[in-house]
């Protein structure tokens, strides 16, 4: 079954400079049989991210890995979007933290706009994750997918697991935030997970398109 997608197979290039992300994408798809060198690895440029969605973002990073390595190339763009603050931070998600990553005070900037907005019921503290996927081949085919994950802010931020704005954020029918969650609740994908996080569900459905099922 071809349906005009195309599936990826051998030696692929991740677009990340990021150790963490690497891991996380390594893991996913060697069950796939995909072996993942890193863009770092291969000694490649990080291009500027000048789209303006987490879409173009992705696509940007995964198309430039892809003509520079002559493999095809596999990139992820995600933020969180704040419903109250008119969707920031979004793509600048990993801005708002400073260079120094400080994400403790990202959230706190997040806190206190949500206060001068008055969003302190639940209700109005909404917010989404977003996780857009791209691979990109060197002779410019694509193939994309996106999705996200529904939740409210809390405040104080709560649990020490995870990453970047997960201590504040409570996934939609759970009553502990990402920080709270083990890596395995939060990304795992079933039957072992819950396929929760918005980067577990976007690669539930690239694999749909783009992988061998094993
Ligand atoms: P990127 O590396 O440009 O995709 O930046 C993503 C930024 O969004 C990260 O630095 C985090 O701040 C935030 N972010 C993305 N995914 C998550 C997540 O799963 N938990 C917490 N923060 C996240």
């Amino acid at each position: 079954m071809s349906n005009g997608h195309r599936k990826l197979s051998g030696r692929i290039v991740i677009a990340t400079h990021n150790p963490g992300k690497l891991a996380e994408m390594r893991e996913l798809l060697a069950p796939h049989g995909i072996e993942a060198v890193s863009a770092g690895e291969l000694g490649l440029g990080e291009p500027d991210e000048t789209g303006d969605t987490f879409e173009a973002n992705a696509r940007i990073k995964a198309v430039a890995a892809a003509e520079a390595a002559q493999l095809p190339a596999f990139a992820d763009d995600s933020g969180i979007v704040v419903h109250a603050l008119d969707g920031a931070p979004g793509i600048y998600s990993a801005r708002w933290a400073g260079p120094g990553k400080d994400f403790t005070a990202a959230m706190t900037r997040i806190e206190r706009l949500l206060q001068e907005r008055g969003a302190t019921s639940a209700d109005k503290r909404g917010a989404h994750f977003v996780s857009a996927l791209c691979v990109a081949w060197p002779d410019g085919h694509v193939e994309e997918v996106e999705a996200r994950v529904d939740g409210t802010l809390v405040w104080p931020p709560r649990g020490t697991a995870g990453f970047g704005y997960d201590p504040m954020f409570l996934p939609e029918g759970h009553d502990r935030t990402f920080g709270e969650m083990t890596s395995l609740e939060k990304h795992g994908l079933p039957p072992l997970g819950l396929g929760l996080s918005h980067r577990a569900r976007a690669f539930v459905k690239l694999a749909e398109i783009c992988l061998d099922q094993r």
